[in-house]
């Protein structure tokens, strides 16, 4: 099969490091890459969102199947577009529908759809221009902490909380008012904070079935002790200790079950993978956020884990048959640290050389922001690499990406020392 993969993240590098051990990969084509999918593929300079250059590489390289990874041509609609056009149709899209990718583009559609269908999450209001005054009301009578959400993608940035009631009615305002997140923050939805440890839970939906990847948790702040500005994520590991049993049981009952057959009721076309953004609180499941692909860096731990035939189990999405399938997990741990840019989240420099790949050794590395220039591989982004190992538990595996890490080297380089830290 002629497969093309869109995106240029750690997430898209780990995907083609997958496919590309398929023997069922035929050509494959990423668009547009990252210095480290070009060892599995071809890297395409076409941009995620350009529908007209993404359908001229599928006619061209006769493409059997596109793997969405970021959210942005989800959202704007790609399966849409390929589904109506009759020379695309043919194509196999591993993403939802722009009705479906409304679980993450939309945080008013999410949360009225698990309330529709009794998936717990946190209680919340929806607020616009027109209910400024109420929105105001509701967050000075509100238990702090308050959780405000801009409705629509707003890259991470988009919630605010804080337990300083004059600093939530100021980020409403400008929200609502100001436009800050221009038309994904028209909407406003503010929520209970609840309190508890957060996971990440990873399904493939064929429209009737799914099969559960394994599970993640990801490390979010840019400082150690989880302290700090919030950046896209700086590791992850899987398993994760406190999914157990129990717990995991109740999440398939009450989350990805309803979810699932939430979709298929409602008539919106699925055909993908959903991320159950979850809480833990009290030993109850919580959905705090979907997303309607794979995480970023949890997709470097996942999918190392996953012993399945990536295409294999995409054809199956396709033909709806994933009840067929039965996941096999690598028994091992998987750790993966985030090695970043100096400044980042804030201002940080592109373009510095980075030597020591062939130092590396018992660890996989996933490229992000990367690119080759002049023969060498240079820093083109805040999250730089990741890189990802196995062990018998998560500490042996982060010790591991730990050592390999050291020996990885560019100016001002940056990474966490304590992922993992609590288990
Ligand atoms: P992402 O960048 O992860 O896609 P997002 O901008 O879509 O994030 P959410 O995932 O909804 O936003 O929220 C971001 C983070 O804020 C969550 O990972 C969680 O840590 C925290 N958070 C969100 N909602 C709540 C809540 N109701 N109670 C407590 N913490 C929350």
């Amino acid at each position: 099969k002629n497969i093309l993969l869109l995106g240029g993240g750690g997430r898209e590098c780990t995907l083609a490091w997958k496919i590309r051990q398929s023997p069922l990969c035929g050509d494959f084509y990423i668009a547009p890459g990252n210095a480290g999918t070009s060892e599995y593929g071809t890297n395409l300079p076409v941009g995620v969102t350009d529908f007209e250059a993404i359908k001229k590489i599928c006619t061209e390289k006769s493409i059997d199947i596109v793997m969405v990874g970021p959210e942005d041509p989800l959202v704007a609609g790609i399966y849409d577009f390929f589904k109506n056009d009759d020379s695309l149709k043919h194509i196999v899209v591993v993403g939802p529908s722009k009705d479906g990718a409304q679980l993450e583009g939309s945080k008013a559609f999410s949360k009225k759809f698990m309330e529709r269908h009794n998936i717990p999450t946190a209680a919340y209001r929806e607020f616009t221009k027109d209910s400024f005054e109420e929105g105001v009301a509701y967050i000075r009578q509100a238990q702090p902490p308050i959780v405000l959400k801009a409705d629509g993608l707003a890259a991470g940035k988009g919630v605010v909380i804080t337990s300083d009631i004059e600093e939530a009615v100021d980020a409403f305002k400008a929200m609502v008012m100001d436009a800050q997140f221009g038309k994904s923050s028209e909407k406003v939805v503010i929520e209970q904070f609840l309190d508890g440890i957060e996971l990440s839970v990873f399904a493939l939906c064929d429209g009737d079935n799914y099969v559960l990847l394994p599970e993640a948790k990801d490390y979010k702040r840019i400082g150690e002790g989880d302290t700090g500005l919030n950046t896209g994520g700086m590791g992850a590991i899987s398993p994760v200790p406190f999914a157990d049993k129990t717990f995991m049981d109740k999440v398939i009952a009450r989350v990805v079950e309803p979810t699932v057959r939430g979709l298929k009721a409602e008539n919106i076309v699925y055909k993908g993978f959903v991320f159950f953004g979850l809480i833990k609180v009290g030993g109850e499941p919580y959905v705090i956020e979907y997303n309607c692909r794979m995480g970023d860096p949890e997709t470097e731990v996942v999918i190392p884990r996953l012993k399945n035939d990536i295409i294999d189990l995409f054809l199956k999405m396709a033909e709806g048959k994933l009840s067929e399938v039965t996941i096999e997990h690598d028994s091992r741990a998987a750790g993966a640290v985030m090695m970043v840019a100096g400044g980042y989240p804030g201002d940080y420099a592109k373009g510095k050389v980075m030597t020591g790949f062939d130092k590396v050794q018992g660890s996989m590395f996933f490229h992000a922001g990367t690119t080759t220039k002049d023969g060498d591989v240079v820093t083109n982004g805040g999250r730089v690499l990741a890189i990802t190992s196995y062990g018998s538990d998560i500490k042996a595996a982060l010790a591991k990406s730990y050592e390999n890490a050291a020996l990885l080297q560019y100016e001002d380089k940056y990474y966490r020392k304590d992922i993992g830290w609590e288990f």
